[in-house]
């Protein structure tokens, strides 16, 4: 018998993730800090980095460029097939390209914001981007991979080799938020976050953690220790 086929006799068949590099999936709320840092821990690890909000918000981008209404659900579907999306992987040259257009800053934008739940509640929407976002941790040519979202550790990759609901208070999270968007008052980032907050949680449960998955509650907590506990949970 050979060596390959005794070793299948005995071990279950691996799923595409556990025989690929270490994936770490990362979840939590707007304004959790979970993009930055994130991003932040993957570039200290020599890991990927992959943010799937921006894919969300890329698509809702298109939608208003094409003058899409973004609650249309079928028109936001027909517009998939010339979805031309790149999304840098490495954290410390992190980019977003739509149909070749450099789109990084402009997917920031409130007015974007404002719209991209309606095209992320699409079921057909969700199943596209997810296969996309699986494509790119199979792919990835690193030791590991941070992806971060809000369905990550239940729908993206519930097979990751880490788990991690990154939660802080709602108060915690306004504050870092309007310190980012400097020009926009405390009051209405604080409104944009809650309304954004309750149509996602309409699609999916990023504020309980599902089982096996470890909750980082970074409330107290600065920028750096964050950051530092995160490694911690990948690298005990
Ligand atoms: O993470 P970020 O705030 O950039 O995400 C933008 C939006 O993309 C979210 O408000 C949500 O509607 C959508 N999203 C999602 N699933 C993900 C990541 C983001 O539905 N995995």
């Amino acid at each position: 018998m050979s060596p390959a086929s005794s070793k299948d006799a005995v071990e279950p068949m691996a799923s595409p993730l556990s025989r690929a590099r270490m994936s770490v999936a990362v979840d939590g709320p707007a304004g959790s800090g979970k993009s930055s840092v994130s991003r932040a821990a993957a570039r200290e690890l020599g890991f990927d980095y992959q943010d799937t909000g921006a894919a969300y918000r890329a698509l809702a981008l298109f939608a208003a460029r094409r003058g899409v209404d973004p609650d249309n659900l079928d028109a936001v579907i027909g517009l998939l097939d010339n979805f031309d999306l790149e999304i840098g992987l490495d954290p410390s040259d992190y980019f977003v390209r739509l149909g070749g257009d450099d789109v990084t800053d402009a997917i920031r934008d409130p007015a974007v914001s404002a719209i991209v739940s309606s095209v992320a509640r699409i079921p057909r929407v969700r199943e596209h981007l997810t296969g996309l976002f699986r494509e790119q941790i199979a792919r990835g040519t690193t030791s590991g991979i941070i992806t971060e979202g809000r369905d990550i550790t239940t729908v993206v990759a519930p097979d990751a080799h880490v788990r991690v609901l990154l939660a802080a208070t709602a108060e915690a999270r306004r504050a870092r938020r309007a310190a980012e968007l400097k020009s926009t008052s405390a009051e209405l980032v604080g409104e944009e976050l809650a309304a954004r907050d309750a149509k996602d949680l309409q699609v999916v449960d990023f504020m309980t953690a599902a089982e096996g998955v470890a909750t980082l509650d970074s409330t107290d907590l600065n920028f750096d220790e964050t950051v530092a506990a995160l490694i911690a949970l990948i690298r005990p």
